[in-house]
């Protein structure tokens, strides 16, 4: 048995096999349990980070500020009943308008506000962003014409504000089919979404394109391409930096390995759930994705 906590504070029992489905559901129970969560505990704080950069936490994924004379850019937006407390927090910082509003992917922790924001900002995202909102299969339903993307790409774009270069990169086959980061040129900056868990075992979505395998290639290209100094603002966990990127790489680096062998070995899953990552990665499996499941995620992205 394992037991599992998701986001809306349920804790499951379950076997195995049941394991990837109530994965999957994760995001689900986690927009659909914030419907009835009471969130007026929640607090939002902010703290800058580097230039024209802040970074707001609250409950879901973390949120990018730009502020400054152009007015405001921010990065994810995460639940709905949180969208005022998010405002205030980002008049806290500055008092300009809303402009743009990037989305890394299209989870509902990261996009749970665009229905509101979406009135005042341009929406900015991936184009299989604006796919997997508005289908009828997106969780919750079809999102509203306001809560999706109006401008998308392919690879990438730029946006020149608050005096900087704003790059949105695609990062193919990773947490998602359709997720991004978005790096300041000036002020150093890389908000990496959910590519990165700070300490923790990653979740990757595999039913919606992700793969465990693409998601450490994307880490590989960050480390090779982002700036000495750059810090990072990750989806999940505290203000992070390229040490905390190379512990997290050389983790994924080590684990995937280890199912990798113990797959072409011929060992069933359950095998080697049982066998685990030993004592040095026990507090990685402490979050959200404990260790069984992180194997089950490896285990299903691998050909
Ligand atoms: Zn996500």
């Amino acid at each position: 048995m394992t037991a599992i906590s998701t986001p809306s504070g349920i804790v499951r029992s379950l076997r195995p096999v049941q394991l990837a489905l109530a994965i999957s559901a994760c995001l689900s129970v986690a927009s659909v349990g914030v419907a009835q969560r009471d969130m007026s505990s929640v607090e939002m704080k902010a703290e800058h980070v580097a230039g024209k950069v802040h970074m707001i936490t609250g409950a879901g994924g973390n949120i990018g500020v730009s502020a400054g004379d152009d007015g405001i850019l921010f990065i994810d937006d995460q639940f709905a009943p949180l969208a005022d407390k998010i405002r205030a927090a980002i008049k806290g910082i500055h008092a300009g308008d809303l402009e743009y509003l990037i989305n890394t992917h299209f989870h509902g922790d990261h996009t749970g506000s665009n229905a509101i924001f979406g009135e005042d900002a341009t929406i900015v995202a991936h184009e299989n962003v604006r796919v997997r909102l508005s289908s009828p299969d997106n969780r919750g339903g079809a999102a509203p014409a306001s809560a999706l993307p109006v401008i998308t790409f392919d690879d990438g774009l730029s946006i020149f504000f608050n005096g900087e270069r704003v790059r949105v990169t695609h990062l193919p086959t990773g947490h998602t089919d359709g997720d991004s980061y978005i790096y300041f040129e000036d002020s150093k900056v890389a908000h990496l979404g959910d590519h990165f868990f700070v300490g923790r075992f990653p979740y990757v979505d595999v039913g919606n394109g992700g793969n465990a395998e693409g998601l450490r290639s994307n880490i590989e290209m960050l480390l090779k391409s982002l700036p000495a100094g750059t810090k990072i603002i990750p989806g999940h966990g505290p203000l992070a930096d390229l040490g905390d990127l190379k512990e997290y790489f050389s983790m994924l680096n080590d684990t995937i390995g280890m199912v990798k062998q113990a797959k072409s070995a011929g060992k069933s899953l359950a095998d080697v759930q049982k066998q685990g990552f030993g004592e040095k990665y026990k507090e990685w499996g402490s979050g959200f994705i404990n260790s069984d499941a992180w194997t089950e995620i490896i285990f299903s992205s691998l050909n």
